[in-house]
């Protein structure tokens, strides 16, 4: 413990929660299958980011999580490799339909970044993943989600504009994702971020990401995430 304790502290890491997993190494120490661990080699990603060697380990064991770090520090890989690995632990995944993981970010650009770093671990699945944000023809996105898929990736209001025009149900999510929640509060998506959340079954898996931890970030993550584990990297203000 006091090792883990030390390790912690010498890469400017935080934790607080209930019995937090300990951080890992390498990306072998998380126990990935061989095709994640060749697409993992396949993006020249030698060895987790600090939040990722955090982050990694406790969302994989099934936790809440609430992440913080700067930007740049590799936070999208923290929910999408797990998300890989949840998907597919998932039993008769062909029986129901719509996304397994439900992916929500403040805007367009960083829906498409998201989505494409997506593709390039679930493809060596056969997972599909889908991305849903404005600026793009509605009955397309439409018709996309009806063909069906495990993941998608949405900005809160067109996510909401596709849960109406029923292009797709949240029958089969348990594994949801605000990422950039600052963001996408100060760009005013905090009354359909919470619509979304009650669309989703309690009992799925929740994880928030974020730059920065305002107070009203801070009030919705403890209202929609369960006995989580916060994990900080470095100086984070509010
Ligand atoms: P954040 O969401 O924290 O702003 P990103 O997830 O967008 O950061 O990652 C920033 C950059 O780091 C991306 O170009 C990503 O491909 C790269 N990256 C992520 N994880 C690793 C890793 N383990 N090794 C090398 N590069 C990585
Ligand atoms: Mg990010």
């Amino acid at each position: 413990e006091q090792e883990v304790a030390e390790y912690r502290k010498s890469l400017a890491i935080r934790v607080s929660g209930f019995d937090v997993p300990r951080p890992v190494k390498t990306f072998e120490d998380c126990g990935f299958a061989p095709e994640l661990m060749r697409a993992i080699a396949k993006q020249g990603y030698e060895k987790p980011t600090t939040i990722q060697c955090q982050a990694l380990p406790i969302v994989l064991s099934g936790r809440d999580v609430i992440g913080i770090a700067k930007t740049g520090s590799g936070k999208t890989a923290s929910f999408v490799l797990p998300m890989i690995v949840h998907i597919m632990d998932q039993p008769e995944l062909q029986k129901e339909e719509g996304p397994i993981g439900v992916i929500c970010a403040p805007t367009r650009e960083l829906a498409q970044q998201i989505f494409l770093e997506a593709k390039k671990f679930a493809k060596a699945y056969g997972i599909r993943a889908s991305a849903v944000y404005g600026g793009m023809s509605k009955l397309d996105q439409f018709k996309e989600l009806k063909a069906g898929c495990e993941i998608v990736v949405a900005t809160p209001g067109r996510l909401i504009d596709m849960l109406k025009m029923k292009a797709l149900t949240m029958t089969r999510a348990t594994y949801l994702v605000l990422d950039e929640a600052d963001r996408m509060f100060d760009l005013g998506f905090e009354p359909q971020i919470r619509s979304i959340v009650g669309q989703i079954r309690p009992d799925r898996q929740t994880l928030l990401f974020s730059a920065t931890m305002p107070r009203k970030v801070e009030k919705l993550a403890r209202e929609i995430l369960s006995d989580p584990v916060r994990v900080t990297v470095g100086e984070v203000g509010t």
